[in-house]
């Protein structure tokens, strides 16, 4: 149904030049300046189409609203981020469009082929529409697709004023990618009390719950000496380091680990003999379990203190972000629109836990409200053979307005 409109954003956009950049992505946000390019243009969009209330800041968010036509129903959000990773190439897309997919391998122009066989989900859209690069960037569907989507349903609800909605908030934000993506939102200006983020994946694809996630960082204080006498005297904070990397349980690695299993992870380490620096990062589904890990790395660096007599061992931990699955359980609305949207489509939800966080993580343990994340059509994010499907851009733009429209019930 939208697909012609869909399709003429999504190209737009990826050729806008968005690839963010996590070093300087602490200081300066947007972190990149070609962000604001794609987020004027949507802006104006937003602008055209009749919008009054928006508002981009100067941190890079844009924050738009379309007034309710109907009393006595709750203010959702959608969102999605403009950037796109720098894993590959991400600035310079030049995308093509498959118009009838043939079913087989798809050779890019660089000379990379998609394979048929390494790609599964592939087959269904067989004879639909598919959008590639040239091989030598990234497509920029994460998440392009899901800014696509957004912009054509809002533009299908102003048109139609017939179709009764709450009031809509819609937040096109800058640098997920980079990790620091909330870290200038104001998180308390939503009115949503559930924001729906349009950043998934595969097509039916619905993810309720992330990781709760937390850093920690130990410090290693050795006692430096002549290396000809150090015998009996000195103590090596690399060795120190080494020792307490060893001493994590490999069972519990992220190489070693899936579904709904937690994990340490050694992350960065720096150093010399006199002081070294281990930084590492603890995921887990349950907040306790989470707890219990920074528990361990803390007696941990006591036993390692104790073992190596002379040095120190400091120990700091931050919370990253929370499971949003927390504040999904605390709004069963929030979840009960989409399954019961996907119903009404005859579209086979499915839902499956994010190995990682998301933007929605973010405000999710800011604000407490609800933030799962929906499906948005591409495959292969963040690599050279990315490829995204109109067929599924379409279903979740359908799936965006029916959502909108289980509210009102
Ligand atoms: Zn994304």
């Amino acid at each position: 149904m939208f697909r012609k409109e869909l399709l003429e954003r999504f190209i737009r956009y990826v050729k806008t030049d968005t690839m963010s950049n996590a070093h300087v992505a602490r200081t300066k946000h947007p972190s990149t300046e070609g962000q604001w390019d794609l987020l004027r243009m949507l802006e104006k969009e937003l602008r055209d189409m009749g919008l009054e209330d928006v508002e981009l800041d100067s941190c890079g968010y844009l924050l738009a609203r379309i007034p309710a036509n109907m009393p006595d129903v709750p203010c959702i959000g959608f969102s999605a981020h403009v950037d796109t990773a720098s894993d590959v190439m991400g600035n310079g897309v030049k995308p093509r469009v498959i118009e009838s997919y043939d079913g087989g391998d798809i050779v890019l122009k660089s000379g990379l082929v998609i394979k048929a066989a390494e790609n599964p989900e592939l087959a269904p859209y067989k004879g639909t529409t598919l959008v590639v690069s040239d091989g030598t960037t990234l497509l920029g569907s994460d998440d392009k697709s899901g800014v696509a989507e957004i912009m054509t349903a809002v533009h299908r609800l102003v048109e139609n004023p017939q179709i009764k909605h709450g009031e809509i908030e819609i937040l096109l934000s800058p640098d997920e990618e980079t990790g620091f993506g909330m870290d200038f939102f104001d998180a308390s200006r939503l009115h949503s009390t559930v924001l729906y983020t349009m950043d998934g994946g595969t097509r039916y694809e619905i993810s309720s719950e992330c990781f709760n996630a937390a850093s920690v960082e130990v410090r290693f204080k050795g006692v430096p000496y002549h290396l000809g006498d150090a015998r009996g005297r000195m103590v090596n904070a690399l060795t120190m380091l080494c020792h307490y990397v060893s001493s994590l349980p490999q069972a519990e690695s992220p190489e070693a680990t899936d579904g709904r299993q937690g994990y340490y992870c050694a992350h960065e380490a720096e150093g010399n003999v006199e002081k070294a620096k281990l930084n590492l990062l603890l995921r887990d589904f349950d907040y306790d379990a989470l707890k219990e890990r920074i528990r361990v790395l803390e007696k941990l660096a006591s036993s390692t203190e104790a073992l190596f007599r002379g040095g120190k061992v400091e120990f700091s931990s931050e919370i990253s972000y929370l499971n949003m699955g927390e504040s999904a359980r605390s709004n069963p609305k929030a979840l009960q629109a989409v399954w019961d949207a996907g119903r009404a489509l005859g579209q086979p939800l499915e839902d499956r836990v994010i190995r990682g966080g998301t933007d929605g993580a973010r405000i999710a343990a800011a604000r407490g409200i609800a933030c799962p994340n929906i499906y948005a059509g591409g495959h292969n994010m963040h690599s050279c053979c990315e490829w995204a499907a109109l067929e599924a851009m379409n279903d979740a733009a359908l799936l965006l307005l029916e959502i909108v429209n289980q509210w009102t019930k």
